[in-house]
């Protein structure tokens, strides 16, 4: 793995990542194919937006259809036919934000599938071996996340600890998995900063993680409710506290042009989010200025101009007319979704691109 940047200007980076599967300009975001598509995209459809990266979970893969079944497949890349770098995140956020979680343990997590009801177990060891086993080329350490909906210190402390001790064993059976592979070989793995709101806990975790061979820093934690000014707060004083190993930082689940602008400005490289093409699935779309606009809104019934004309996405570049997608997403029409998606995408690759 090797990280060059090539320019900053104060906080803002511009840099290449080499990556098993190829090289990646960043800033970048990386849209979510949560069960290894981005839903209602063609791969094709994805990389002409500019993604350089595509993001999986492994919460939901490990679920169904299983890693050994995507293995037998060919792997994450042959089973989603994806041709660029790939990256797979810990599981951690969705076994505590979707599943019944019903123990952790020092050992990990048991929690019950959804669907089926079957008892899981997730732990630091498992989590690296299903995202090696699967062949991303990043991966993220399994975290403890648990605060998340409960916001008091004694519980953010306990989460910030256990992190750590799981980050080690995250990066052991990581380490022992690639023992014997190059490294240019190895997938990267990603190291989490938790702590909450709480600045002190924040500065230690990633003093922690930085000092550990991680190939990159990720900031996790926010965007979970607390208020854009608390997030923005803690991104500024994290812009401080960096060191200066030429490491990809990569900010977890945040995808709201105005946020991802913050976060590049306070130096983070990476991003990724469900809530572009989910928005866009919904009609809401993004125009010049990081507005908002509801294209099922009354008043686009005859209006003919795309979504946004300073857009270069197919889309909008093809002419697609406002009154048209309102038709389309009135009437339940999948392409509606997906030429939306097609420019939130591209909307959040237009912005990085304008930093780079
Ligand atoms: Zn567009």
């Amino acid at each position: 793995m090797s990280f060059v940047l090539k320019t900053t200007t104060s906080n803002v980076r511009s840099g290449e990542l080499s990556t098993r599967a190829g090289k990646v300009l960043t800033p970048t975001f990386m849209p979510d194919g949560t069960r290894g598509a981005v839903k209602l995209l063609t791969p094709e459809q994805v990389v002409k937006t500019g993604v350089q990266v595509v993001l999986a979970n492994t919460y939901h893969l490990h679920l169904a259809p299983g890693e050994d079944v995507i293995a037998k497949l060919g792997g994450l890349h042959k089973f989603a036919n994806r041709k660029g770098p790939m990256l797979t995140d810990s599981g951690g956020f969705q076994v505590f934000s979707l599943a019944k979680v019903r123990k952790i343990t020092e050992d990990g997590v048991t929690f019950k599938d959804p669907k089926t009801g079957d008892t899981v177990f997730l732990s630091p060891e498992k989590s690296i071996q299903i995202q090696m086993k699967m062949g991303a080329d990043m991966i993220v350490a399994f975290d403890d996340v648990t605060a998340l909906d409960e916001k008091g210190r004694d519980r953010t402390l306990e989460a910030f600890e256990r992190t750590h001790r799981w980050l080690e064993r995250s990066l052991a059976e990581y380490q022992r998995l690639t023992k014997n592979m190059k490294e240019s070989d190895s997938p990267i793995i990603f190291g989490v900063v938790q702590g909450g709101l709480d600045k002190d806990l924040r500065k230690k975790s990633l003093e922690i993680v930085q000092s550990l061979p991680v190939g990159g820093i990720a900031i996790g934690g926010l965007s979970v409710g607390e208020t854009r000014e608390e997030m923005h707060e803690m991104l500024e004083y994290l812009s401080g506290l960096y060191d200066d190993s030429p490491r990809p930082r990569f900010l977890l689940g945040v995808g709201d042009p105005i946020d991802v602008r913050k976060g590049i400005e306070c130096g983070i490289d990476m991003f990724d989010c469900v809530m572009p093409t989910r928005n866009a699935r919904h009609a809401t779309v993004w125009i010049k200025g990081d507005e908002k606009i509801h294209l099922t809104n009354e008043k686009y019934i005859e209006d003919t101009s795309v979504i946004d004309e300073n857009c270069d996405c197919y889309t909008c570049i093809s002419g697609y007319s406002r009154g048209f997608l309102r038709h389309q997403f009135k009437v339940g029409e999948p392409l509606a979704g997906a030429l939306a998606s097609i420019h939130n995408i591209r909307y959040l690759e237009r912005l990085c691109e304008d930093y780079r």
